[in-house]
């Protein structure tokens, strides 16, 4: 069979690999004028592959697909994925939270691996090639048409990414061709992104808080609460736990959700409060915006003298026991308000595409279209950081590259 598959990403590179490997002729187009050029930058240049768990506590960190990726994932694990990758000359390394990277800390040598792999399995690799259209005959797959040509194919395989950090060339081709094809296209939107909040917290900006709780609320119900790494910034909030907060929340209304802050979550009021006491007599001289010091950061302690309506420049000995206790609610719930997610220029990745509904689980085929398939962040798939995304392109494209029907 004559396959073309659309994007040289992870999942693109693993689906004419696996394809190519089953003995079909497989032809790769990419628009850029290099391979992977996501990949380079994932990981903060040393890409997190994946992420070296079982199936089952892989899938726990999926959001959205979890039962469709069931298949894929246990055909095509994160075991099987290193032993691929090794056995052609990548070596791999687990760091925490089972993130796997290559040893070399390259995220270019995993692009040259995959390529390798294509090379050695006879896959054409055509780069400068955007392809602008799917050509289809009665819902059957004629070809695609490029900037320069048509070609002809039995099959098409569309891993052209989603929406995310579009300079790397994922700009939402493929949503557009799935529309074309008659596909619904779940709206895309950003995730594992920062959240702008309406306080103004650029005073902030730069700081790191490890430990620390970040809760969310709609109405009465709390949705996320997690204890980890936060980072303020110009727009409000990110890091990890923000990161992940986002997955959970990018299609609900920010007006009707709501933050908080827990900045010393070993201890409770009552020890906060025991806490406080020591500090102020311990310093009953100094100005309270020195105090905070000890309790955080400079100018978060300065936010958090605001929030609890204390001057700075009141000395310990004279805060009473009222602001004593407005600052150990503000140091326990520091409450934020959410105003929006940040853009798809900034988000890690797509949540949101093509409709799980109408796509093969096993096979990645189009329930559609004859010899169409989908696989990556094209589809309405998405997971936490750890590695799972990629491995999500990966674990698609092994199954799209290998359910190519034969002739
Ligand atoms: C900054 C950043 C860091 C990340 N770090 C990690 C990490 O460490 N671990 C992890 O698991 N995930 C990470 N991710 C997410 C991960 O990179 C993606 O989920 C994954 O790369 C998706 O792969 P893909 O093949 O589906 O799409 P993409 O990587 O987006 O590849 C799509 C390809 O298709 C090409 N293309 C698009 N349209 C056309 C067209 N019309 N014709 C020809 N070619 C076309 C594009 O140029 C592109 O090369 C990160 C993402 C970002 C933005």
């Amino acid at each position: 069979m004559k396959v073309v598959v659309v994007g040289g990403g992870a999942s693109g590179l693993m689906a004419a690999y696996a394809a190519a490997a089953k003995g079909h002729e497989v032809v790769l187009a990419e628009k850029n004028e290099k391979l992977g050029k996501k990949i380079y930058i994932t990981g903060k240049g040393r890409c997190n592959l994946t992420n070296d768990c079982p199936p089952d506590e892989f899938l726990q960190n999926v959001v959205r697909g979890e039962k469709f990726l069931r298949s894929a994932v246990y055909s095509f694990p994160p075991s099987a994925l290193m032993e691929l990758l090794e056995t052609h000359g990548l070596p791999l390394k687990t760091e925490r939270g089972n993130r796997v990277f290559p040893v070399s800390d390259h995220a270019s040598d995993v692009t040259k691996t995959l390529e390798k792999m294509c090379r050695e399995a006879g896959v054409t690799i055509k780069l400068n090639t955007e392809v602008l259209k799917i050509d289809l005959l009665h819902s059957t797959m004629r070809g695609i048409i490029t900037q320069n040509e048509e070609i002809f194919c039995d099959a098409c395989i569309v891993a052209t990414g989603g929406l995310s950090y579009p300079s790397t060339g994922s700009t939402g081709d493929g949503l557009r061709f799935a529309k074309e094809a008659g596909h619904t296209v779940v709206p895309c939107v950003p995730s594992l992104v920062g959240i702008e909040t309406a306080e103004d917290l650029r005073s902030a900006q730069g700081i790191s808080v490890k430990n620390c709780v970040l809760s969310c609320r709609r109405g009465e119900k709390t949705l996320f609460s997690a204890l980890g790494e936060l980072l303020f910034t110009h727009y409000g909030l990110s890091g990890p736990l923000v990161l992940s907060l986002s997955a959970l929340v990018n299609r609900l209304p920010a007006e009707e959700l709501s933050l908080s802050l827990d900045f010393k979550p070993a201890l409770d009021a009552k020890q906060l409060d025991a806490r406080l006491l020591r500090d102020f007599s311990a310093r009953k001289n100094e100005l309270m915006r020195n105090v905070v010091r000890g309790l955080l950061p400079q100018t978060l302690g300065l936010l958090v003298l605001r929030a609890a309506g204390i001057s700075p420049e009141k000395q310990a000995n004279a805060v009473t026991a009222e602001e004593r206790r407005a600052l150990c609610g503000a140091l326990k719930v520091f409450p934020l308000t959410p105003a929006r997610l940040r853009g798809f220029e900034e988000a890690v990745v797509t949540s949101g595409g093509v409709f799980l509904g109408e796509i093969d689980p096993k096979t990645m085929r189009s329930k559609l279209v004859k010899g169409l398939s989908f696989c990556g962040e094209a589809l309405d798939l998405d997971a936490f950081t750890g590695g799972f995304n990629l491995h999500i392109a990966f674990a698609t494209g092994f199954a799209a590259g290998n359910g190519i029907l034969a002739a």
